[in-house]
């Protein structure tokens, strides 16, 4: 039997958690859980604000995708959790998944998303698109070696043309990381983009090549309905109908029946002392007290940075600094909500901006053509306004003294001059995410490596997971964390 610690109750955490006892219970192990969370609520940055009325505005994530291994994987999760009734979605019919749109000089554009658009010149882009796709059929491998990087900007331009990286790949960046994409890592942000172009020379001949879908995963993805409902339905994002936090919340209420876990809400891991055997001491501390805690393995799914602040650097100066040297951004998140229908219902997902603007305004999701059921049958519509990222220092200042009726002020402003909103919204929720989204510069996977081969060569009983390490979004951090606990339970 051993005693597993699992730092930090987000999604990553949480899942390590349930997949621990899932094969643990399999394969019929008696190991001892601990999960210690710092706040007092499990989540992490997954959080929805449920109005009396029903009504809910997301803090954090605002859609999980359906497709893909990982995306699969968390609806596999989901159906475990019996929280498939719960689960809205958008297909890819629909306005929400078909337009995607892009503010460039003030004016909304609406993204390629037809045979017609790649074909014929559609604005900001001065050419088809098909010509983009042309070019990176016939243009040869790039001359990266592996222990190379090459931005998000540098490797689309090179592939597609200026365009593309101005107008697709930097407000994706903005979109997905709050980040810049002439600063962050192909070869991180975008594995399965760099993979495709390394293995055949071209991302679109490699996106298009089939993928191998591990033995343990492709006979639970062939007996999950909900999978089947997923594809023939053709959805392309989820949420739940009390909001995304629903996903946690379950995970938390599962595991807190299972006898071999003890969760520990509001306490912190301040310090790790690691023993010569690889096993460790956990320094826990709540408002009251400090408690020592020994454990035989750790599994860490705090930030890197807060993992950072537990290692000594004395003892392990490498993995200490390299975990330190991955910085987070700041995100000011504003939800409005006005009365009736204030833009068509039909309009997109929302808009992006550019990198290369610097705007504060990263881009305004359009919640209610979206999900519906969040305005929960009321004539209202939901907006949520996002600012800040990379560049939030710049335009606010630090985070921890920014004024919230400041940010307030810049998301309506901003509401009224891309969408044209005069109204007053009836009800607001203004947030500061401090440090809440990792980002993967140039160099970050070589950090990994590093990190890696310390942890191995000073052997210490710790496996890293969360959204420093594994890839930006919620798939990713599930899809990890389920990946890592087989590994450790194969060992
Ligand atoms: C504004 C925003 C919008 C996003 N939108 C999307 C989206 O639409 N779709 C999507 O897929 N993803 C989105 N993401 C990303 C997604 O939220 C993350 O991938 C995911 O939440 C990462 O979970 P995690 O458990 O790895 O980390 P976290 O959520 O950061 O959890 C870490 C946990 O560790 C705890 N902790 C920290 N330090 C300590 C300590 N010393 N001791 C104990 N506990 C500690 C924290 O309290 C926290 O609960 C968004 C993120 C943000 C911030």
């Amino acid at each position: 039997m051993k005693k597993i610690a699992i730092l930090g109750g987000g999604v990553s955490g949480l899942s390590c958690a349930h997949y621990l006892t899932k094969l643990g219970k399999k394969l019929g192990r008696s190991d001892r859980i601990i999960l210690i969370e710092a706040s007092s609520a499990v989540g992490g940055w997954l959080k929805s604000h449920q109005f009396d009325d029903g009504v809910v505005h997301e803090l954090g994530p605002k859609s999980i995708r359906a497709s893909g291994l990982p995306a699969h994987n968390t609806l596999l999760m989901a159906e475990e959790l019996n929280l498939a009734p719960e689960i809205i979605n958008v297909k890819h019919s629909d306005a929400a998944a078909r337009k995607r749109l892009i503010c460039i000089d003030d004016q909304l554009h609406t993204l390629p998303n037809s045979l017609k658009s790649l074909i014929f010149r559609t604005p900001p882009f001065s050419k088809p698109l098909i010509t983009a796709l042309y070019q990176d059929f016939t243009t040869k491998r790039l001359p990266i070696g592996d222990d190379e990087d090459i931005s998000v900007h540098d490797f689309m331009s090179l592939r597609f043309g200026e365009e593309v990286a101005k107008y697709l790949a930097g407000p994706m960046c903005r979109g997905i990381a709050a980040g810049d994409s002439k600063k962050l890592s192909i070869k991180s942000m975008f594995p399965p983009i760099y993979q495709a172009e390394r293995e055949k020379g071209s991302v679109i001949k490699g996106m298009f090549s089939p993928k191998a879908i591990p033995a343990s995963i492709s006979d639970e993805i062939a007996k999950s309905s909900l999978l089947s409902k997923v594809k023939s339905e053709k959805w392309s994002i989820w949420s739940l109908k009390n909001g995304l936090q629903q996903l946690p919340q379950r995970l938390y209420s599962n595991l807190i029946k299972e006898s071999n876990i003890d969760i520990q809400l509001g306490h912190k891991v301040d310090h790790i002392m690691f023993k010569d055997d690889g096993s460790a001491v956990l320094h826990v501390s709540n408002s009251t007290s400090i408690k020592p805690i020994s454990v035989d393995y750790i599994f860490s799914a705090l930030p890197a940075a807060n993992l950072a602040k537990c290692i000594s650097a004395k003892a392990y100066p490498i993995i200490h600094k390299t975990l330190g040297s991955v910085k987070s951004v700041s995100v000011a998140v504003v939800n409005l909500e006005y009365s009736g229908t204030v833009i068509p219902r039909d309009m997109g997902f929302g808009f992006l901006t550019p990198s290369y603007t610097n705007s504060v305004i990263l881009g305004i999701v359009f919640d209610s053509c979206c999900f519906k059921d969040h305005d929960a049958a009321r004539d209202i519509t939901r907006l949520t306004v996002m600012m800040g990222g990379e560049w939030f220092e710049d335009h606010f200042g630090d985070p921890v003294n920014v004024d919230q009726q400041l940010i307030l002020n810049v998301a309506k402003d901003a509401v009224k001059r891309h969408l044209k909103v005069d109204a007053e919204p009836i009800r607001t929720l203004a947030n500061i995410h401090k440090e809440c989204i990792p980002q993967y510069y140039l160099g970050h996977g070589s950090k990994l490596e590093t990190i890696k081969k310390e942890i191995e060569s000073t052997r210490l009983n710790l496996e890293l997971l969360g959204n420093s390490f594994a890839g930006l979004g919620v798939n990713d951090s599930i899809f990890d964390a389920r990946k890592k606990v087989e590994n450790f339970i194969d060992k």
